[in-house]
Order: C-alpha cells, then sequence, then structure tokens
C-alpha cells in the first residue's frame, strides 16, 4: 500500500482501533508494548516503517512456506482479479483456477484422498471437518458416535469446536471453551514425558494405552474421531516419538474411529516431503490443509476428503438432499489462482527437497551450537521445523516460572540481531519455521542470533 499517513498518526489510529488478535489488549492499549507496522518483504526478509530489515525465520506464522515477494504468485492473483475476482461455487458452479487447484491437491494428497472442500483458514476447515465426520455417522445410523479425541498441545484453531479441539490453555481460558464433545488425550511429548526411564518407543505405546483408556471409559460407540498434526506445532514443535502414529492408528481402527490428519502446518512441503502424513505413514480419512496451500499469498484453506466418506457423503444427499454446508467465499477464484501458482512453483523451484535438505542443516548447526547450554533441555525439529526447549535446571528436568517470561524475552533479543523467531505460547520454547527457500548462510545467521540471544538472557 502507498504510504500516506505519517509513522506517528498510524500508530494512533493502530492503538485506537486496530482489535489486534493474540494480543495482550490492556498492555497494547496503554502502549506497554510496541506495534510494527511491516511495509514489504522480499525472500526470507522483511521490512518495517523504521526501515528495519529482518530475518523471517518463521514465515509469517509457518505459512509464506515459498518466501515473500514472488511474483509468479503476485501475477496470477493480478490476472485473476482481472479476469473474474469472483463467482461462488455453490451448485457445481467454479473456475478454471479452483477445478484445476483440486486437480492438484488430489495429487499431492495421501492415496485414496481425492475430494476438496474448500475454506479461508485453517480453523474453518477443521470446522468443517468435524461437520463432515456428524453428517457421516448420522448417514450410518450412529447418532451417538460424535466426540472428538484431541490431544494436549494440539493447535487446530480458535473456532468454537476447533478452540476446542486445540488443547492450549490460552484458548479455552475465560471461553467457556472445550465444548462437551471434545474430549483430550496425552500430547506425544518425549522431552515432558512424566516417566524419564521410558525409551522413546516405550513413551508412544503408553500414549496408545492412555488413548484406549480413554476410548473405552467414554464408550467407542460415542467417539467419532481422533484429530492430530503430524508433528505438534504450536503447542510446541514437538515431532512424535517413535512409533507413535503406528499404535495410535491401531487404537483407532480397533474402535472404528476415523483419523483427522491436520496438516495446516505440515501440508505441501514443510517436513521435506508433501505431506506429513506420508512422512509418518498416516491413513487419514480427512486432511486439513491450509497456510502451504498458498504459501498465504490469499486465504485458502481446504478438507480433503477420503472416497471412504464421499461415498457416505453421496449417499447422504441422495437421501436428504444438498448438503447444508457452504461459504461465500469458498474456492475464491484469487485464492484458487494463487494456490495454483504456488504449488507449481513449489515444483519448479524443488523446495520441498530444499525444506529437507537445509531444514536438517538448520537442526543440525542448531545442536552443535547449543546443545552443550546448561539452559537447554532440548533441541528438536523435522524438515523445516525446529525448536529449542528452555529449562532452569537440565540435570533435574525443571522448568522456568512462566512469568520470568523467559522464551519471549529471547525472542525479543533475537530481533535486536535481526532475526524473527516464534516464543511458543505454552512453555519456554522457541519456534522456528522459515520459508522453504532458506540458503545455509541464513541459516547460519538464525544459529548465531539464537547463540547470541540465549547468552544474553541466560548467560
Ligand atoms: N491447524 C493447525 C495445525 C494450525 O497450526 C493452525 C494455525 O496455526 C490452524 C489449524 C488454524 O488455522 P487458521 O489460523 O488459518 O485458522
Amino acid at each position: 500500500m502507498t504510504t500516506t499517513q505519517t509513522n506517528d498518526q498510524l500508530s494512533q489510529w493502530d492503538h485506537d482501533h486496530f482489535f489486534h488478535p493474540s494480543t495482550h489488549l490492556g498492555q497494547f492499549a496503554r502502549r506497554e508494548m510496541g506495534n510494527r507496522i511491516i511495509t514489504g518483504a522480499n525472500g526470507v526478509h522483511i521490512t518495517d516503517r523504521e526501515g528495519k530489515s529482518s530475518l523471517d525465520a518463521f514465515a509469517g506464522l509457518y505459512c509464506v512456506n515459498v518466501g515473500y515477494g514472488r511474483t509468479e504468485i503476485a501475477d496470477a492473483i493480478a490476472a485473476q482479479a482481472h479476469e473474474l475476482a469472483y463467482y461462488h461455487s455453490y451448485v457445481g458452479h467454479g473456475t478454471e483456477a479452483s477445478i484445476t487447484l483440486s486437480r492438484m491437491v488430489a495429487e499431492r494428497a495421501p492415496e485414496g484422498l481425492n475430494h476438496v472442500y474448500y475454506g479461508m483458514s485453517g480453523s474453518d476447515a477443521n470446522e468443517t471437518n468435524i461437520k463432515l465426520v456428524w453428517y457421516y455417522n448420522n448417514v450410518l445410523g450412529r447418532p451417538e458416535k460424535k466426540k472428538i479425541i484431541s490431544r494436549w498441545r494440539g493447535y487446530h484453531g480458535s473456532g468454537l469446536m476447533t478452540g476446542s479441539l486445540t488443547g492450549l490453555e490460552l484458548f479455552h481460558k475465560k471461553f467457556d471453551l472445550p465444548l462437551n464433545q471434545v474430549v483430550h488425550t496425552e500430547a506425544p511429548y518425549y522431552f515432558r514425558r512424566a516417566d524419564r526411564s521410558m525409551t522413546e518407543e516405550a513413551f508412544s505405546a503408553d500414549c496408545a494405552q492412555k488413548l484406549e483408556a480413554l476410548i473405552e471409559r467414554e464408550g467407542a460407540d460415542t467417539i467419532a474421531a481422533f484429530i492430530g498434526e503430524p508433528v505438534l506445532g504450536t503447542g510446541g514443535i514437538v515431532p512424535p516419538p517413535a512409533g507413535y502414529w503406528e499404535a495410535i492408528q491401531k487404537v483407532l481402527a480397533k474402535h472404528d474411529i476415523l483419523l483427522i490428519a491436520d496438516e495446516v502446518v505440515t501440508g505441501f512441503g514443510r517436513l521435506g516431503t508433501m505431506m506429513g502424513s506420508d512422512h509418518y505413514g498416516l491413513k487419514p480419512d480427512l486432511v486439513t490443509i491450509a497456510k502451504g496451500l498458498t504459501s498465504a499469498y490469499a486465504p485458502l484453506s481446504g478438507s480433503i476428503v477420503s472416497d471412504k466418506i464421499w461415498q457416505v457423503l453421496e449417499q447422504g444427499t441422495d437421501e436428504f438432499g444438498p448438503i447444508g454446508h457452504g461459504w461465500t467465499y469458498s474456492a475464491h477464484p484469487i485464492g484458487a489462482a494463487a494456490g495454483v501458482a504456488n504449488l507449481k512453483l513449489l515444483d519448479s523451484l524443488d523446495l520441498v527437497s530444499n525444506a529437507g535438505t537445509v531444514g536438517q542443516y538448520l537442526n543440525t548447526a542448531m545442536a552443535d551450537a547449543l546443545g552443550d547450554h546448561a539452559n537447554v533441555g532440548d533441541i528438536r525439529g523435522e524438515g523445516m521445523l525446529c525448536a529449542i526447549e528452555l529449562v532452569k535446571d537440565r540435570d533435574d528436568h525443571v522448568f522456568f516460572d512462566a512469568a520470568d517470561k523467559v522464551g519471549p524475552r529471547i525472542a525479543a533479543a533475537m530481533l535486536e540481531h535481526g532475526v524473527i523467531a516464534r516464543a511458543m505460547p505454552q512453555g519456554d520454547i522457541i519456534g522456528f519455521a522459515p520459508p522453504f527457500s532458506l540458503t545455509t548462510a541464513q541459516a547460519d545467521q538464525i544459529v548465531a542470533a539464537t547463540h547470541a540471544a540465549v547468552k544474553e538472557t541466560l548467560g
């Protein structure tokens, strides 16, 4: 946008009128925290109105996967806006972009998932998934089979249902969530396991046993689906312990419980493979996609539906009429055009493979630089995802007090070194999820800034 206001004026309006998400509103209003007005971006860097440039090691909110400033996507959006900015997709309407994108998504989806319903956000796509699961069981004559199992520390959105699925305290507190159709089970968080003597495999078996006990307590005939991210994201960037998904899927199959793989973060390459489900051998019934679908150049999400569910949906509409679920902006042509251009770019620049190799480099370099620090309890990651977890005492496994704000202080110190990382919302965890176009030299810069910030904050 062309600059028309002075920084002071914009800042004033910002504080007076802009209700920012996930923000401490009191502190913002009292100006105890600053604002940052972003004006431009290119590659892995963003620039603000003060002229400060930062290396964005979190790709926005792990979404600008192909990097900033890609003219191929901007041009596709502009061309679509000129040709046809909008038409709806109800009752069989579509555009070349939305139909082409559906084909491209189906080609990249796990086997047996061939139909895509579009939304605007990861939250609404998960909302769609839960409605589809309920519809499915109603059509099959199983009206009691409706509860959804999610994991503590899972993140699935901020709506009423999706905020309930989310297993983080901040997203429930004072919102009267979770709703009672949602039950939570153990997080597959090996570093925080209660029994320190357990191997990864034993811990995975324990998670599966706890899931089974929960299902038996609730009654399998009341549980419709299990939802999980292949790698826990906002809950701490935690790859699953060895054997986890295999053990969990066995339990789900035994009790006829559907699996929803929330691939909002892992979909389209972040783990160095096209889909996280394929990476870990998940066989989901529904897959949630968003961020990486367009690299956030336009808002677009999707629910990819398996042939098994699709057949029942078809049967349902034969019996009960058209499916009563529609968004005005479903398959918005501009989002769809951005999606087609984005997925083409991922392929032509071989970015998924770069995410794998440079991601591995970043994780190794981080471990080399910080693995010996007395306050670094864990360094973990997969593909272009990495996290470090800070602890007060590494030998006795003691965590810092949340009030010490160690994570946010380190992230703030990193910004002074020109690198944006994310202080994850629960625990002192610094998260990294850079664009896939990251180079090894930029990975070194991220590691150097992290090392400096940890030293300055904790010695
Ligand atoms: N699911 C996962 C795994 C996410 O990480 C997110 C957002 O970070 C969502 C769902 C919600 O997506 P949105 O913020 O687009 O609603």
